[in-house]
Parts: structure tokens; C-alpha cells; sequence
């Protein structure tokens, strides 16, 4: 369903929710391999099956001109797909959006902090789950925390308008770091979210129901040494907010288990092959890539593909950590 009252379109679904937030992942691939969100030996899609950035600038100017007026890059990782700052560039340029922001494990941006801040980029996430090199190592598998550190740096140094640190808490890996990753990101300015883990994909590192920290957890361990004042404050996202009375730091908790967000959903994603998921724990979803390619040029007709998903949007998802799990695409896949 859309309304169109003064050529001002909207996307709204089958509960009255208005989308106007649109999450792409422009690659699956990675120069990490994170414990939760990927197996050690993954297989990507080929690339020729990959949208091209054209192709992905094309539907980002369908979905701004349908009302969405925020688009975040993510993956995989966006910072390793080559010529990736062309695209931040174009979208940044569509002139229905109000800003494009981006989802990074931090590894590229002492060399890219700088366009991206050019580009138009504001606020921008950098996902970091521990402090410690050795334990970092363990999470990622291969990521080194100088480097993310080193990019953290960059994109201070940059002046971006808001920087917020993103961190998944797993039980006996960095469950006794919240504190300090919460006085890492206060001492810089930067706000931070803590995720709990979500059973996409299949992973046999660990078991996802024995590693779960749930943000209640989380919060209880904080209270220790902080004071944490509920906020009603909104980035747009699933975060629900807490304010740390001692330096001001915006806190928030992502979750998916203890607290399900899909009555306020405003957002859909699109897989790097053009697949748009209309849920992150569903797997209804529509192939632009193949209404793109079937119709080059045809702008209307995509435009009215992705109006018709509208109407299979599910209401919404519940997880379970200890079923087998039922999406089978891991989070590189489906963009976080
Ligand atoms: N590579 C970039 C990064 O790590 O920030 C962007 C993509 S990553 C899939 C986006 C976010 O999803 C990251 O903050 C990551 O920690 C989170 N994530 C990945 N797998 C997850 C899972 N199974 N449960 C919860 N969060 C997950
Ligand atoms: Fe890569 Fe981000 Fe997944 Fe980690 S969470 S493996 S950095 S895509």
C-alpha cells in the first residue's frame, strides 16, 4: 500500500507501518569472520551474481522517490567493495533522502574516514565487541584491533556529527567488558549499543543459546558503576536508550529476545544479489535484481515492484537460540 497526497509517496505496509528506512548490503564478503555471525570457511555469492553499483544506485533512487529517506550501506563488509565510495557518493546526491549512514567493522577507515565524511556521511556505526587484541582475535578470527582502533581514531579526527560503537555480548567472551567498552566510547564522545546475539545462520563455533547475555544482563553489570537514566530518545532504530548521568553517553540495548521491536519496524533490507527481505527474521522477499534486469531503465516498474512487497511484509518474528535455526542466511547475508 503507498499514499500519495502532494507527490509526497509513502511506503506503508499491511499494519500501517511507514518504511522509510532501507538497509543495503553491498557485498557478503568480509575481512573478518566473526564467531556470531559467520563459519570460518563461508562461501559468497559469485560476483557476477552481485548487483553492480549502478544497479544498487538505481534502486536506492526507487525507494527515496517512494519516500525512504534514510539508507544505511552495510554488509558483509561495505568498506572492502571496491570503488564503494562512488556509491556513497551517488546516494549521497538523491535529493528525497535525508541521510545515508553506514554499518563498518572499522577495518578501512584510516584510509576511507575522509571520503566517506565528503561523501555526505554524518553518523556512522563501527562494530567493536572487545578491547582486548587477544580476545578481539578470538571473536573475529582474523580482524586486528590496532587497525579498528587506528579507523576509530580516523573518523574522530574527521569530525563525523555522531559516532556510535556497536557491540555483541556473548557469555564468557566479552560479557565482563561492557564496562569498559562503555568507558571507551564515553571518553571519546561516541555512543554505543549492545546487540545480542541472533541465531541467523548456521555456526558451529559455539551454541548460540549457551553464549546469550541478555541486555538485562547487561544493564545490571552497568549499574555497578554507572548510573544509567532511561531515556526515550530515538536514533530510529530497534535501540532502546539509556543515559549515563556521569558523562551524558547515550546506551543502548538491541533486543531482539527480551524485547521484540517489530511493532515499530519502519525499515527492509536488500541483499547484495537484490534481494529485498522484508524481514530480518523472515524470509519473504522480493527480486529486484530480476525486475532491474528484466526492465533496464524502467524505473516505474520497479518502483511498483517495491510497492506491491508491501503487502508481504510480516507483522513480525520471534527468535529462538535453542531450535535449529530457522533463517538459514547468516547476517553478512541479510545486513545488519
Ligand atoms: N561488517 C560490518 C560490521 O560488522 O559492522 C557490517 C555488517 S555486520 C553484519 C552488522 C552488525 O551486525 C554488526 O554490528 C555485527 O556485530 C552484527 N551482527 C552480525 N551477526 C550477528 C548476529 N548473529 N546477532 C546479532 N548481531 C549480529
Ligand atoms: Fe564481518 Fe561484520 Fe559479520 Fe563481523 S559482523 S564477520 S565484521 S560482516
Amino acid at each position: 500500500m503507498t499514499t500519495n497526497s502532494k507527490n509526497k509517496e509513502k511506503l506503508i505496509d499491511n499494519f500501517g507501518r511507514v518504511i522509510d528506512y532501507l538497509r543495503i548490503s553491498v557485498t557478503d564478503r568480509c575481512d573478518f569472520r566473526c564467531v556470531y555471525c559467520m563459519e570460518e570457511e563461508m562461501e559468497f555469492v559469485p560476483r557476477a551474481q552481485l548487483l553492480t553499483l549502478e544497479e544498487i544506485g538505481t534502486i536506492a533512487r526507487a525507494f527515496t522517490e517512494l519516500g525512504v529517506s534514510k539508507i544505511r550501506i552495510t554488509g558483509g563488509e561495505p568498506l572492502v567493495r571496491r570503488n564503494i565510495l562512488k556509491l556513497f557518493e551517488d546516494i549521497g546526491r538523491l535529493p528525497n533522502l535525508k541521510e545515508v549512514t553506514t554499518t563498518t567493522n572499522g577495518s578501512q577507515l584510516s584510509k576511507l574516514a575522509k571520503g566517506l565524511k565528503r561523501a555526505g556521511v554524518k553518523r556512522i556505526n563501527i562494530s567493536l565487541d572487545s578491547l582486548d587484541a587477544e580476545k578481539f582475535r578470538r571473536i573475529t578470527r582474523i580482524g586486528e584491533l590496532d587497525k579498528v582502533l587506528a579507523g576509530i581514531d580516523a573518523v574522530v579526527e574527521a569530525g563525523f556529527e555522531k559516532i556510535k560503537i556497536n557491540s555483541v555480548i556473548l557469555k564468557n567472551r566479552n560479557h565482563e567488558e561492557v564496562g569498559d567498552l562503555v568507558d571507551f566510547a564515553s571518553s571519546r564522545g561516541m555512543d554505543l549499543s549492545f546487540i545480542e546475539e541472533m541465531p541467523l545462520g548456521f555456526i558451529d563455533e559455539h551454541d548460540r543459546a549457551e553464549a546469550y547475555y541478555s541486555s538485562d544482563q547487561i544493564r545490571e553489570d552497568l549499574q555497578q558503576r554507572f548510573t544509567l537514566i532511561p531515556t526515550t530518545e530515538t536514533t530510529g532504530g530497534p535501540s532502546n536508550y539509556f543515559r549515563l548521568a556521569e558523562t551524558g553517553t547515550l546506551v543502548g540495548f538491541i533486543s531482539p529476545h527480551s524485547h521484540n521491536f517489530c511493532a515499530d519496524c519502519n525499515r527492509v533490507r536488500m541483499t547484495c544479489e537484490g534481494r529485498l527481505l522484508l524481514c530480518l527474521g523472515q524470509e519473504h522477499s522480493v527480486d529486484l535484481r530480476h525486475v532491474l534486469r528484466s526492465h533496464p531503465g524502467d524505473l516505474e516498474i520497479l518502483k511498483q515492484a517495491i510497492r506491491e512487497s508491501m503487502t508481504i511484509k510480516p507483522k513480525g518474528h520471534e527468535f529462538d537460540l535453542t531450535a535449529k535455526p530457522v533463517i538459514f542466511r547468516h547476517m553478512n547475508v541479510t545486513g545488519g
